[in-house]
């Protein structure tokens, strides 16, 4: 029963695949019970055709066998005798004057219940054609003439078949194949689900297929099934070329970027240099002046900054980007980053480790960078006040580094997509501390680059917790 509720809930209401089962169930349905309504229509219609075509020669028959006795025997004793000769089991004749008295009957009629010969004996005409009736649980066909002997009006011929039995089992007949059409209706509807689920395979593999092709592995992707119908190999073909042309045009975009930042963040470095050393070395610069060369160097180094992520994340996906691998001590690295955060931050920031012995294998600089960015992140999403907190641990064969803060917090619907380029939580916000929404994808590609992983934990109102698992 659980089963059954089970697979009743992951019907798809909409799918192809319930559809086209309906549809052909109800179809074979109609067919199935058209023939099952034929067949008895037609079955009904032999069985008492052959029963009429028998009464009706009867009745036919009696008038002339008197006619032949009368010549010999007195009348009513040739009615009695031609009557008697027609009577069988089932077959019943009685003839009934046209003052609606019995003159002759088949002996055989006191066999029948008295409420069935009351209601045939009340009976005053019959059709001339044979008919079946039902009377009182009992089926019979019958039909009557009228009998002449020598030009005289003698009265009305009556000829009864009882057909109960032959009745009783064709309802009998017509039950079994009611039943038989509705079993065939039922087992033939699963194996047309079970069919059409079979050849919609070859459609949720290529779903799946393509389901899991991802942005970097769009030119090595290809759609291929084995034995499936023509059709369906080629839709495959078709989303394959579709595949080819958009891993073309992502290259081309990669490349694009690339060589934008990079012709850009040359020249930039140059206006920025030369924007420092003016800074740096004229002193009879006006207020105004001051500020405005401040603010050029400033948006020089933010853009040069973009500009330098945006690269990085075009070698990484055009996987050029170069890694330096090599075994270092985690604490050194995280104290050494500690300090650069210091120098243009007044933020309190520890180190709590369960041990300083922890070695990995990374980037030196790379990583660097991602604990850079981290910490960059917590102090612009932070009050001034609040500390920074890195926790370092060790657990089998995977080092963890934390980074706490105890600022704004993420909302949660917004956690899922913080590493995607270019996303950012609050516009404004992000717009004031400069961040252009691609720190954390830099740190997640770096991060994955290197074989570990990065995740987010954070609480509105009360911080973030930024974990990143690397291999030791
Ligand atoms: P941005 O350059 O805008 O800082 P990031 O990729 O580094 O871009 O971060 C994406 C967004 O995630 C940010 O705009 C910010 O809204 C949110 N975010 C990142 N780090 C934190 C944090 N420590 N606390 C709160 N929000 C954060």
């Amino acid at each position: 029963m659980k089963q059954i509720i089970k697979i009743w809930r992951n019907v798809d209401p909409f799918s192809l695949q319930l559809r086209l089962t309906i549809g052909i169930a109800t179809f074979s349905a109609l067919v199935l019970g058209s023939l099952a309504v034929w067949t008895s229509w037609r079955m009904q219609h032999i069985l008492i055709d052959s029963h009429k075509h028998n009464i009706e020669q009867i009745a036919q028959r009696l008038p002339q066998d008197v006619q032949v006795y009368s010549e010999m025997i007195q009348l009513e004793t040739g009615l009695q005798k031609a009557i008697n000769n027609l009577t069988n089991t089932n077959t019943l004749l009685w003839l009934k004057t046209p003052d609606n008295k019995i003159l002759v009957k088949s002996p055989t009629l006191n066999l029948l219940s008295v409420s069935t010969v009351t209601e045939l004996m009340s009976l005053t005409k019959m059709p001339i054609q044979a008919q079946v009736y039902k009377v009182n649980q009992s089926y019979f066909v019958w039909c009557g003439s009228s009998v002449q002997i020598q030009g005289k009006l003698l009265g009305e011929l009556f000829v009864v078949k009882d057909i109960t039995r032959e009745q009783s089992m064709f309802v009998l007949m017509v039950q079994s194949l009611g039943i038989t059409s509705i079993l065939a209706i039922i087992l033939l509807t699963v194996a047309i689900a079970f069919y059409i689920k079979r050849s919609l395979n070859p459609l949720r593999q290529l779903n799946h297929m393509a389901a899991v092709i991802s942005v970097e592995d769009l030119g090595q992707a290809q759609l291929y099934l084995d034995n499936a119908p023509s059709e369906v190999k080629e839709l495959a073909q078709t989303l394959n070329m579709l595949l080819l042309r958009l891993s073309q045009s992502w290259e081309q975009e990669r490349e694009f970027v690339s060589n934008v930042s990079h012709e850009l963040r040359t020249p930039l470095t140059i206006v920025h240099g030369y924007l420092q050393s003016i800074l740096r070395r004229q002193n009879n610069l006006t207020q105004t002046q001051q500020e405005a060369l401040e603010t050029a160097a400033s948006e020089a180094e933010r853009t040069i900054r973009l500009l330098q992520d945006l690269l990085d994340l075009a070698r990484a996906d055009s996987g050029h980007l170069q890694l330096q691998m090599k075994s270092h001590v985690l604490h050194d690295l995280v104290e050494e980053v500690v300090m650069m955060a210091k120098k243009y931050s007044d933020r309190i920031i520890t180190i709590e480790s369960t041990t300083h012995s922890i070695e990995i294998n990374v980037d030196y600089s790379r990583l660097k960078q991602i604990l850079l960015n981290l910490i960059d992140n917590a102090i612009n999403y932070s009050e001034d006040h609040t500390p920074i907190l890195f926790k370092l641990d060790q657990l089998q064969d995977k080092a963890i580094i934390q980074v706490c803060d105890q600022g704004y917090g993420i909302p949660l619907q917004h956690q899922a997509r913080i590493f995607e380029r270019f996303y950012r939580v609050d516009q404004s916000r992000s717009h004031r501390t400069g961040g252009c929404g691609l720190g954390l994808s830099i740190v997640k590609t770096l991060v994955e680059g290197m074989g570990g992983s990065v995740s987010v934990q954070s609480k509105l109102g009360e911080g973030s917790i930024f974990t990143i698992v690397l291999p030791t």
